[in-house]
This record gives structure tokens, sequence and C-alpha cells, in this order.
């Protein structure tokens, strides 16, 4: 199994340090080879050098023979070379502090015209330049061949190698070190991150992560984890607060119905009485029954997976249906309801929920306008929105309230609404159906006044999805 260690510090610096080495090889190798490059340059000049003087001091006598001009001159005898004739014969040698020969003059030599300079490795592992040039002297072709040793060299480029092989794990060695360190104290952060993130449950999901420099990648990470600490804390509160609203409300007809029970209990009484409890006891029920499919509908409206059925249809006849079903109610009060505008409007929506909506709207204004008075529901399109306003005669809503009443169990007098049969949840129901069809709703009230409440629907079919409870 490959070797891979868990900790990403040990990562990171295991795989900078591999780069590093790679890096480093190469240069060493790029080094050395100028290095070698730069030498043998060096070399060649000088035997070009020699090889110019001693071609101007060669003499050929007149039986064929060379001879040097200058023969007692030192220089010569610090210099290694050979003169060849045409054929093959070695005419002069001057071989100072060797023992050493080169090879007889090989063919390839003799083919080669003008200068070369080639390396040789002599016996021992001695290694040799050597400069090869063919010459014409007073008539005579000669060949030349000047020999330098190449030991000097050799010897610079090993301590040069030398040199980079010890400096090269002596800079791994500081680099790996400084990028453990330097991984350790960037990653930091990450530690205490994680260590914070382990320490918030439930009990204490206000708290966020540290952000230490929120423009860095880390301060990225942090700051996109606050947020998102910060949306389940808001949905857990919301929750909580569902939970406990729910749970009060559904207390409320219970305990209405077992004091019914128990009171009816007591005593014997008539028929007649026991049908009022009965009675009573239904009516408790029914209030129950409305509460929980309610609670079940905004659980449903919860889910992601909800998705309205969009259709165009005619808005008025639609308008008139659901006035129509919901007629009984308001007759009960002696009010009436009536549609009104244009009549020829389109619209694209979810009928389904918008009836819910629309039938919300209405059954408030029915329970919150005096009776005998008048509601009507206007339908208007501009040239942004479709609008259905419901407009009642009731006492209307103070500013200050007007946006609360939206929330979830919210009331403003607990106690009539409730005996007008309100959980608090009407208003919640009908601006989701709204939203989720890409619409909202607004209210226009004046204390006294009446109110109006607006459902407008964008006309470009803007069918955003809003979940329920964004009111950003
Ligand atoms: P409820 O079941 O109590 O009617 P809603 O969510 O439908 O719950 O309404 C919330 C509150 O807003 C109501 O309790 C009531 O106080 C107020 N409200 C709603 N509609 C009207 C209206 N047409 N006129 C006056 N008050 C209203």
């Amino acid at each position: 199994m490959p070797f891979t260690p868990k900790n990403v510090r040990t990562r990171l610096t295991l795989w900078y340090v591999l780069a590093l080495t790679f890096i480093l090889l190469v240069y060493a190798g790029i080094s050395i080879t100028l290095v070698y490059l730069d030498l043998r340059r060096n070399l060649d000049h000088a035997l070009n050098e020699d090889y110019e003087i001693l071609e101007n001091l060669i003499r050929v006598t007149p039986d064929g023979s060379v001879l040097l001009d200058e023969e007692d001159d030192p220089y010569f005898h610090e210099r290694w070379f050979e003169i060849w004739s045409t054929d093959g014969k070695k005419l002069y040698e001057s071989r100072p502090f060797t023992s050493k020969s080169l090879p007889a003059i090989s063919e390839e030599e003799k083919a080669t015209g003008g200068f070369s300079f080639r390396s040789l490795k002599l016996e021992n592992n001695v290694r040799v330049r050597v400069m090869y040039g063919k010459t014409n002297i007073e008539g005579k072709w000669l060949f030349i061949r000047l020999i330098h040793f190449e030991d000097r060299m050799w010897n610079e480029i090993k301590a040069f190698a030398w040199l980079m092989l010890f400096a090269l794990p002596v800079a791994i060695l500081i680099a790996g070190l400084g990028g453990y360190f330097l991984t350790k104290k960037l990653l930091a952060p990450i530690d205490q991150m994680a260590e914070k993130a382990r320490k918030i449950s439930e009990e204490n999901l206000q708290e966020r992560l540290p952000v230490i420099n929120p423009n860095d990648e880390l301060g990225n990470l942090a700051k996109a984890f606050n947020e998102l600490l910060e949306r389940i804390e808001k949905s857990f509160t919301r929750l909580k607060q569902f939970t406990s609203d729910a749970a009060h409300e559904l207390r409320t007809p219970l305990t209405a119905i077992r004091s019914i029970g128990e009171v009816g209990l007591q005593e014997n009484k008539d028929v007649s009485y026991y049908r009022n409890v009965i009675g009573s006891i239904l009516e408790e029920n029914r209030r129950l029954t409305r509460l929980v499919d309610s609670l079940l509908f905004l659980s449903g409206a919860d889910s992601e997976k909800f998705k309205p059925n969009i259709r165009d249809f005619q808005l008025y006849p639609f308008v008139e249906q659901t006035i129509e079903f919901i007629q009984p109610l308001a007759e009960e009060k002696n009010q009436t309801i009536h549609p009104e505008g244009q009549k020829d409007i389109t619209l694209r929506a979810d009928q389904g929920l918008l009836k819910e909506a629309l039938l919300n709207l209405l059954d408030n204004a029915i329970k919150y306008s005096p009776a005998g008075t008048e509601i009507t529901v206007r339908i208007a399109r501009n040239k942004k929105y479709t609008t259905i306003t419901v407009t009642d005669q009731g006492a209307g809503i103070p500013e200050e309230e007007q946006e609360k009443i939206f929330e979830r169990f919210y009331r403003i007098d607990k106690g009539r609404s409730r005996e007008m049969g309100g959980s608090g949840l009407g208003l919640a129901i009908a601006l989701w159906t709204v939203q989720i069809q890409g619409g909202t709703i607004s209210v226009k009230s004046k204390s006294g006044f009446g109110s109006s409440f607006i459902i407008s629907f964008p006309n470009s079919g803007n069918k955003n999805k809003h979940r329920f409870g964004d009111t950003s």
C-alpha cells in the first residue's frame, strides 16, 4: 500500500520537499553542465593559443624532417604535442612529465581538414583533451596534435559537484522544516475551527467559528460555515417556536373538550343538555381538525419537493367560483361579496393554491368585519402586475401589526380570533401559497377604515420559488 500520511501538513511538506528536490537536482545538473562546458571552452582556448605559437615555430628541413625554432625555449618543454606526416609517420614529439602515449594518428583524424578537438581516456583513467590540426609548412602538409591534461578541469568539476551534493540536502532540510512550520502556522486556523465546530451543539447554536482573516480562503470557509450555522439556527428556532405554538394551540381545544365533558358528567341532566354538550365537543373537534389540517398543509409547504401546478386560466370566473364557495359563510353574517374589475384576464398560476390563498383572505374579511358589511374582490392588471385585492369594511389592522400578521400563529387579538375559529395560520398559509408561485401578498389598512389584502403576480410570469417563511 502506498505511503500516504494522514495529516495534510505532513502531506503538503512531503510534496513540497519532493518538488524542491526535483527542482534542485535539475538546477544542480544544469549548473554542473554549464561549469563543465565553460572549463572545456577555456581548455580549448588555451590549446588554440599554444597551437598558433607552435605552428609558427615549426621548420621543415630539406630532408623532410621537422625542427622547432627556439627548441630550447622552456615553454615548449612544458607542452605535450606531436607532429605527424601525411603518410602517418611521427616526425616530432614533445612529451614532458608523462610516459603516456596517444594512439597513432587515425584515418578519421587524417580525413578531417582544419581543426578539431576531442577528449580521450588513456590507460589508468587519465583524461586528455586533444587539439588536432592539419597545416602546410613550407610546402609540406603536416598533422599537429596538441594535448592538455583534463585532470585540473575534472577536479574543479568534482569539487563543484561535491559542493552541490553537500548543499542540496542542507537546503532541502532547511526548506522542508521551514515548509512544515509554515504550513502548520497556515493551517492552524483549521484546527481552531474544527475544535470550535465540535463544541457547537443545539444548546449553543448561536456561537460562531473564529474568522481570523476574512479575506483569505480559510476566512471564506469560516464565513460560509458561519452563514450555514446562522441558517440552521434560524430554522431550528423557527421549528422550536412552531412546535411550541402548535402544542399550545392543540392544548386549548383539548382542554375545552375535557372540561365540557367533566362538567357534563357531574350531574344528571336531560337529553337536550347532553345534546348541547356533544355539540360543544363537536365544535371543538372541528376546530382541532381545522388546526391539524392547517398544520399538515404547512408541513407539506416546508418540504423542498413541493411543486406548484402552474396553468393558464381565466381569472374572473375563477374569483366568482371562489366567492360562491365561501358565500354561505358571508350570508350567515349578512355580508355581501362582489367581484369587480377586468373580466378578460388570463393568469398563469396554480389554481388550487390561489384558491386556498383567496379563501383565507375572504374568510378573514368575513370574520373581522361587522355583520351587514360589504366585501369586494377587485381584479386588475397594469404593465407589470396582475392583482387580486380583497377589501373589507372591518376594524382594520394597526400599522405596527401589519407585517407580523403573516407570521405563523400570530394573532392581534388572540381571544377574539379563537372565538371566530382562527388559529393564526390563515395568512401564513395564504402567503406561502402565493410566494411559491412567484407572487406576493401585501396589506393596506388603517385602524377603523377596513383592510385591503393585495395578491400580486408579475406579468413576466416570474415563477421564482420562495421558501415559506423567507422574509428576506
Ligand atoms: P386567524 O386564524 O387568527 O384569522 P390569520 O393568520 O388569518 O389568523 O390572521 C392573523 C391575524 O391578523 C388575525 O388574528 C387578525 O387579528 C388579523 N387579521 C387578518 N385579516 C384581517 C382583516 N381582514 N381585518 C382585520 N384583521 C385581520
